[in-house]
């Protein structure tokens, strides 16, 4: 608090020591003791997003005529994107700063659509799960649109409820791929019917599963149609800064034609500075992310993917034998990196501040309380130290020698 600017620079390698410092007293998630916030895919995946971020760092997605190498990184990525999620013949999308900016443009576009191309006047909504990301209520706020937050099912969208929700101003009802707090991908087939019978924009949100579940699936596992593939799927979010593995700063909204697309271009003459016709929420865009997005994609590619989301699914079958072994409930049946667990006699939010003595930093549900763990592949390396200081904590817990307890928020 109270810094100012100096009034005279200082050298950059005292600097660089000052921000090591301070970086210190971060979480340790390099040691692989977090497992949120951040994505772990090893370090040839680290270099790689740093060199080709670093190439890129100055040039601006902005200015496409001026960096035609960014935008036929963006294409390359978005048509990349498309490729693993079903995208039909003629699907389009863009890249975002991240996966609130994916849901904030395709919110934005259906509710341009409905507008144009259904006669939606007045006040609209937007109907989603209870499980659906904070990303669409802030979105509807700062559109004005009103959100009706449906409850659950085990966990998952109720489509009958949802569908007792839907009125003839509702311009998009969502299905998460999967939901972040559980792991879990709603019923989106079940979503679809609804939205063909009633004539709605159905979206995904895949921000946390888009790009893991096609790998999971060619790695032999048990994941249900979610994507472009499920005809009435219009829009969908993917986030390449989690398990796309690229560097932060970079999602994909993604389209099922470039007419729906072109709801979302904002294209603006009336001003002197010339017209500025521009997709996404930003102005500027950082070079650095599309390029580093880029360049991960085409590092890994589909071989790369798989065997770093193996990883993931080795270290969440262990963490869920693991955790039921100690007597904690897995949440629903995950089938992604998210895993999810409860117990019944002890409260999970004792039991990680417990975790968190010995320097891991993981997450929570609130309804039911549960602890939560978002997987990287480095994780598989650590699932042991992590189940035995779980038993360690829960055992603390159960004798009365309760720590911290942490409040479930993100800020
Ligand atoms: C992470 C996430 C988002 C938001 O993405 P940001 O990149 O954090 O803005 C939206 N939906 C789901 C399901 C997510 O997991």
């Amino acid at each position: 608090m109270g810094a100012t600017l100096p009034k005279q620079g200082t050298e950059w390698s005292k600097l660089k020591t000052e921000m090591e410092t301070r970086g210190s007293h971060d979480v340790k998630w390099r040691e692989g003791k977090t497992a949120v916030y951040v994505f772990n895919a090893g370090p040839d995946v680290a270099e790689v997003q740093k060199e080709a971020y670093t190439m890129f760092m100055s040039e601006n997605g902005l200015g496409p005529m001026a960096f035609p190498s960014l935008k036929q990184m963006e294409e390359e990525v978005v048509q990349m994107g498309l490729g693993l999620l079903h995208g039909p013949e003629g699907a389009a999308g863009n890249i975002t700063s991240g996966g609130t900016d994916s849901i904030t443009m395709a919110v934005k576009t259906a509710r341009d659509f409905a507008r144009a191309e259904r006669g939606v006047q007045g006040q609209c909504n937007i109907v989603a799960p209870w499980s659906a990301h904070p990303a669409f209520d802030k979105a509807a706020k700062m559109m004005e649109i009103e959100i009706r937050r449906v409850p659950c099912t085990d966990l998952l969208a109720d489509v009958a409820a949802m569908e007792d929700a839907v009125d003839g101003n509702t311009i998009m009802i969502v299905g998460s791929a999967p939901c972040f707090p559980f792991g879990l991908i709603d019923p989106i087939e079940k979503l679809g019917a609804l939205a063909e019978k009633k004539k709605l924009w159905l979206h995904v949100d895949a921000c946390v599963g888009g790009y893991i579940a096609p790998f999971v699936r060619m790695n032999g596992g048990d994941v249900p149609p979610f994507d472009f593939e499920v005809p009435d799927v219009m829009s969908m979010s993917a986030d390449l800064h989690k398990y796309g593995y690229c560097a932060k700063g970079a999602s994909t909204v993604l389209f099922r034609s470039e007419e729906l697309r072109s709801h979302m271009i904002f294209d603006c003459a009336d001003w002197p500075g010339g017209r500025m016709v521009t997709p996404t929420l930003a102005g500027t865009r950082p070079g650095g992310a599309i390029a580093a997005a880029w360049a991960v994609m085409n590092f890994l590619g589909e071989e790369g993917y798989r065997a770093k989301h193996r990883q993931v699914t080795n270290a969440r079958e262990a963490v869920e034998a693991g955790v039921a072994r100690l007597g904690f409930r897995v949440l629903g049946r995950p089938q992604l990196g998210i895993v999810s667990f409860t117990h019944d006699e002890v409260d999970p939010f004792a039991v990680w501040g417990k975790l968190f003595e010995r320097g891991w930093f993981t997450s929570l549900t609130t309804e039911p309380k549960g602890l939560h763990l978002m997987l990287s592949p480095f994780h598989e390396s650590v699932t042991g130290t992590y189940l035995s200081d779980l038993e360690w904590a829960l055992g603390e817990v159960k004798a009365g020698n309760e720590g911290k307890k942490r409040e479930a928020r993100y800020s």
